[in-house]
């Protein structure tokens, strides 16, 4: 394992994009080897290439915002997934309003009849039914 230390000194080595990448690279291919599309396993071979590319690469700096770049992506992906499924899961007990003036997103109990919800952000009010 001496020559891959030796090999790895001073360049990036693996984080998230690269994983990724490499998740990418294997169900491109297994789509590729399921339904035997040749085109499959050559653009398969892209984020292969670019994660070995992104692991041996001396620019550090450059990785590193790359990583990031993804990173914000990805969270953004995470939380939006996380925020659909907390509203099915509520939907039963809330009811979900855009504000008019802000188009701020604003949870209210359901059952309450027609009622004034408050913007908590712009302090516009409006009437609805819950
Ligand atoms: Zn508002």
């Amino acid at each position: 394992m001496n020559w891959l230390r030796r090999v790895m000194l001073g360049r990036y080595g693996p984080d998230q994009l690269s994983i990724a990448l490499m998740i990418l690279y294997m169900v491109l291919s297994l789509l590729s080897r399921f339904t035997n599309v040749y085109v499959l396993s050559v653009i398969s071979l892209i984020p292969l290439v670019f994660c070995f590319f992104r692991m041996f690469s001396k620019n550090i700096q450059k990785r590193y915002q790359e990583n990031n770049i993804f990173m914000g992506y990805y969270n953004k992906v995470k939380y939006g997934f996380y925020n659909k499924r907390d509203r099915i899961r509520d939907m039963k007990i809330y009811k979900y309003y855009k504000c008019p003036n802000c188009s701020n997103k604003l949870r209210v109990p359901r059952g309450k009849g027609k009622i004034c919800i408050t913007c908590p952000s712009c302090k516009t009010k409006f009437i609805k039914r819950t």
